[in-house]
């Protein structure tokens, strides 16, 4: 494993990244962005490595995908194995046994303990697609109702699921019909306050669903029960509970979309799990496979069995190495208990950000669950108006100093972390360090 240490060999990014990245800019389209533009060579437990040998803390896990960490021996093992034996047969024509290993582990470790299935897919945004197309042929129904701040992929049905316009939709459109958003409940800035968020949110929801959409009309309502991309938003208890059951008594299916919050990140296997809610459909990706591209929907029996033979699939779904790697990466959350280090990494960015919080009141609020934490930056705590200049230059202050850091939200104003599972105390500090040295340089 590469030594656990940051190291600056050159300024960031260093003269071969940025000689790699003029050939990215000759070879690459340019609506492919890159965050951070240094050229990656190694990545082990809390580090990257890059070309000019320069090694950054990672706090971002590839967004949420390298949980277990890179080069985590479960997956490097389980990996070579089963690529050595076979690569691909597709599982539509001659079958394998990882696929049903990961099925049956999806379906024993998402939330409720009913009878479920699962299918298996590639991406988080092909996952979500196909929990719509499973909620639709179940329900007979059509439409689907999202969420303000809402992340779910850049396909045409996603984008059109997705809230925000840049970078996601600008000029992508049309967008696919029968899709409704309505209002989330973020405390942080609800009108009435964050203590009636949870009620007033789930009435105007349900109201809005009730006028605008009709309840026999809807299939799925599809929610990420702490929002990703969006803002790290965080649903105020009761809020989440009460639009399942909600959707229960109306036959509607409830579909939680835990692509970034699911696989230990948030502290429990699922954010679902932290209130008791059962989903009907859970998509997941993401964390599931230890950077593999793999993604799958769990749910229902009765709702995943309606679809006929052949209605869903793939090509490469369920590929056998990403399978492998899901099986590899799920035995370490188990054996490492991932969910536990998830709730110490939380405790560990929690204190640490409280603190810069009461130093820089431009901190409106720290919040998460987990590993899966943020800060909403404010030019003014008593106005909220969102600080994304701000957000920036922390952000290329962390870069320059060598922490891999990320923002989103709605406004561009959210700092958030997504440390792998993998990172030491000591490199979660020492980012800390850097990311007070780069707020009070902004701010000074
Ligand atoms: C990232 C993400 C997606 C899309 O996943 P891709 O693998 O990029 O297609 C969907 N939903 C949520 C909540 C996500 O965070």
């Amino acid at each position: 494993m590469i030594e656990q240490q940051r190291i600056l060999t050159t300024a960031i990014p260093g003269p071969r990244s940025r000689e790699l990245q003029s050939r990215k800019t000759a070879a690459v389209a340019a609506g492919v962005g890159t965050g951070l533009p240094v050229y990656v060579t190694d990545g082990a437990g809390g580090i990257i490595r890059d070309v000019d040998g320069n090694q950054l803390i990672d706090l971002g896990s590839g967004i949420a995908v390298t949980t277990v960490g890179n080069g985590n021996q479960r997956v490097v093992d389980a990996v070579t194995e089963q690529i050595a034996r076979f690569t691909h047969t597709c599982f539509m024509v001659t079958p394998y046994e990882p696929y049903l290993g990961v099925c049956e582990k999806l379906n024993a470790l998402t939330p409720g303990d009913h009878e479920k299935r699962s299918a298996l897919f590639n991406s988080g945004a092909e996952a979500v697609e196909n929990a719509v197309k499973i909620a639709r042929h179940a329900t007979g129904r059509q439409a689907v109702v999202v969420f303000e701040h809402g992340y779910h992929g850049r396909t045409n049905l996603t984008m059109g699921m997705t809230a925000k316009n840049m970078p996601y939709k600008h000029r992508f459109g049309p967008f696919a019909p029968e899709v409704y958003r309505v209002p989330m409940a973020y405390p942080y800035r609800w009108a009435g306050g964050p203590e009636r968020c949870a009620e007033e949110a789930l009435r105007t929801v349900t109201d809005l669903i009730h006028a605008q959409v009709g309840e026999e009309n809807t299939a799925a309502v599809v929610i990420e029960p702490i929002q990703g991309e969006g803002g790290f938003i965080v649903p105020p208890e009761g809020f989440l509970p009460g639009l399942a059951e909600y959707c229960r008594e109306h036959g509607i299916v409830f579909v939680a979309d835990e692509v970034q919050s699911g696989f230990c990140r948030t502290g429990d296997w699922f954010a679902s799990d932290h209130e008791g809610v059962v989903p009907d459909l859970i998509t997941t990706a993401k964390g599931i496979a230890g950077g593999m591209p793999l993604a799958a929907v769990t749910g229902r029996a009765d709702l995943m069995d309606a679809v006929h033979g052949g209605g869903l699939g793939g090509t490469y779904g369920g590929n056998p190495v990403a399978c492998a790697a899901a099986l590899a990466s799920i035995e370490s959350m188990e054996a490492d208990d991932l969910a536990g280090r998830a709730r110490g990494i939380g405790k560990i960015l929690g204190d640490r950000l409280g603190s810069l919080a009461e130093k820089h009141p431009e901190i409106g609020e720290v919040r998460g669950r987990g590993a899966m934490v943020a800060m909403e930056l404010v030019t003014d705590p008593a106005t909220k108006e969102p600080a994304a200049a701000l957000a920036a230059a922390v952000n290329k202050g962390c870069h320059d100093r060598g922490v891999v850091t990320l923002t989103c939200g709605t406004y561009g104003n959210v700092f958030r972390f997504l440390p792998p599972l993998s990172v030491g105390d000591d490199l979660l500090h020492e980012a800390m360090d850097v990311l007070e040295e780069s707020m009070d340089a902004a701010l000074a």
